[in-house]
């Protein structure tokens, strides 16, 4: 924008008054040249340490003055202003192009230019009543006279380097106009900030913000849409424990309504999202809400078991490995991906893992063929030969007996290594699936079994099952309440630890509530039967990726993914047993 001179004139003199009101003592009007650029009546000064000086003016937004040390050279005088030397030439061009500078010699660095640090003291010093909150920087507007150098554009440009965010700072603070009234805070969220301002951010007490209220049609959660967030991955997903597809397009257009949004792909940032809360988690119910002290209470009472057993490289513990699905029961199919084929495969790579670098025994509930075997492809062949190893063993047909005949195996596995040696912390019982849910959706979520969701007795008739040895032995299962309360926590604790083995490995998890104790789906709650009638008490179903979800997809279909989930798997059950390990050298003293 190039005003004429005498308008340009005037309006100078103007803002050259309120200016000087406006900074007090703390700014200097200085009408002396800065070197190569044009003379700016209006600028406004604000010094800083070691003879630097914050500007602001109407043609030249924020920079910084600086004058070279004597004898520092181009490169060294970016470093100390930019930190990075070869940004010297970058100022040269801001200066009229000399490519030396010299000492003494005042020059204008664009704040663009400047090391995140120089540019939150720019900003501090010439905008002293600006601060960092929880949910992003505060800017409180000194209304520089009519020239109006914080409208909502520069806001953008100066705090996140890009001006198009303009429209997300003005829906965050539900500004109806481009400007901006004098001490007005407007906030410029977090996610959007440069790393200048984020770095300054005070931690929020909680990651998220939620306010309460109610209305004719009963209580509700609200919840501020950020910059970057979708209702149904950053409210759905998150607030709700919906996680598949169908489950969370249903509620995010039940919300939709309830919130009055009348286009979900066009929600303005800063939205107030209400969600019922019938639809909520317990934990985002508002504390003291009976719901929540009851979930808060069950959670201390399964905290105070944890697993008191220390195993060096695993020596004298029981892995009871499940794979998921197999034989006729493919499990879930995406994109002609078989989940049967590749948590087998999986499971294979952390057997083979345990067996030859740790002192583990691995027991299995199901096998392909007449041996157990790691393909080495990425594409894995299809194949139904999976059979649950009961005696005799059961090819897998039925979905449902197949799932069945795994808990009554395990429970027999479990009664023999108990007979063996009675510790039952030495025994943990993992399964491994992958699910398919919304697609956004990615990485491991883990299941625990929910101690409120597995009373009463629980047995299975029918030839199939009276015909297995194991069901034999033990037709029906129940557990008494204290044993249902030890066995969440233990499982809570064992998920956890291959939760952080992942998260250290950097292979993707699920950004909310990665271990959950009980599936949703359809307007159903309930603990998977593997995990529900199973007796061994740390247990846990490893979802390990989303195969709606088309990077998770594609990774599971390489054998180097499926062995470095498999190793995170192993380094979890290392540090359930009290032993932490990088990754890659987990447990090489200890290898059989
Ligand atoms: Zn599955």
């Amino acid at each position: 924008m190039k005003k004429s001179a005498d308008t340009g004139f005037f309006l100078s003199l103007v803002t050259l008054l309120s200016l000087v009101t406006l900074f007090g003592a703390s700014a200097v009007y200085a009408a002396s040249a800065v070197p190569a650029l044009p003379v700016d009546l209006a600028t406004v000064r604000a010094p800083l340490e070691d003879g630097l000086t914050a500007t602001l003016s109407e043609t030249h937004g924020l920079n910084l003055e600086a004058t070279p040390h004597r004898g520092e050279g181009v490169g060294a005088f970016a470093v100390r202003l930019c930190g990075d030397a070869g940004l010297g030439s970058r100022i040269a061009e801001a200066n009229g192009g000399s490519g030396t500078f010299q000492a003494g010699t005042r020059y204008t660095i664009p704040f663009d230019l400047l090391s995140p640090e120089l540019q939150l003291k720019v900003v501090q010093a010439l905008f002293p009543s600006d601060r960092g909150a929880a949910d992003g920087w505060v800017h409180k507007v000194r209304g520089l006279g009519p020239l109006r150098r914080e409208s909502l554009w520069n806001l953008a440009v100066w705090f996140t380097g890009d001006g198009e965010n303009f429209r997300a700072i003005r829906e965050y603070n539900e500004l109806h106009d481009e400007d901006v009234a004098r001490d007005f805070s407007v906030t410029i969220p977090s996610e959007l900030l440069r790393p200048a301002f984020r770095a300054g951010l005070p931690v929020p007490e909680k990651p998220y913000l939620l306010q309460y209220g109610s209305d004719k049609d009963g209580e509700f959660a609200v919840y501020r849409l950020r910059p970057h967030e979708a209702l149904y991955s950053s409210v759905v997903v998150r607030f709700t424990g919906r996680v598949f597809a169908k489950d969370v397009n249903d509620l995010a257009l039940k919300i939709a309504r309830r919130s009055g949004i009348p286009d979900v792909t066009d929600i303005p940032v800063g939205y107030r999202v209400k969600v019922p809360f019938e639809y909520l988690q317990p934990e985002y119910l508002p504390e003291g809400h009976p719901k929540r002290k009851e979930y808060e209470e069950g959670l201390r009472q399964s905290a105070r078991f944890s697993n008191q057993v220390k195993a060096r490289g695993l020596a004298g513990i029981t892995i009871v490995l499940d794979a998921g699905h197999g034989g006729l029961d493919s499990g879930a199919t995406m994109g002609g991906v078989w989940e049967s084929l590749y948590v087998y495969d999986v499971a294979m790579r952390i057997k083979r893992l345990l067996e030859t670098q740790t002192a583990a025994r691995v027991l299995v509930t199901t096998r392909d063929g007449d041996a157990f075997k790691v393909q080495e492809t990425d594409v894995l062949p299809f194949s139904r030969g999976h059979a649950v190893l009961t005696t005799p063993p059961y090819p897998i047909a039925d979905p449902k007996v197949g799932v069945n005949l795994r808990w009554y195996l395990a429970n027999s596995l479990y009664r023999k290594t108990l007979k063996a040696d009675s510790d039952p912390d030495k025994v943990v019982f993992l399964s491994i699936h992958a699910d398919s849910l919304h697609p956004s959706l990615r990485g491991l979520m883990a299941y625990v079994p929910a101690a409120d969701m597995r009373d009463g007795t629980y047995s299975k008739s029918g030839g199939v099952y009276a015909s297995r040895k194991e069901v034999q032995e033990s037709p029906a299962v129940s557990f008494p309440r204290q044993k249902r309360v030890e066995s969440e926590g233990l499982s809570r604790e064992l998920a956890k630890q291959v939760v952080a083995a992942f998260q250290s490995t950097g292979l993707p998890v699920h950004p909310f509530n990665p271990v959950r104790d009980r599936i949703i789906r359809d307007n159903s709650v309930w603990v998977p039967a593997v995990l529900r009638y199973n007796s061994i008490p740390a247990k846990a179903l490893l979802e390990i990726c989303n195969l709606a979800n088309d990077q998770d997809r594609a990774l599971i279909q390489t054998r180097a993914y499926r062995q470095q989930v498999a190793q995170a798997v192993v380094q979890g059950l290392l540090a359930y047993y009290g032993q932490g390990a990088a990754p890659g050298q987990m447990v090489a003293e200890t290898a059989k």
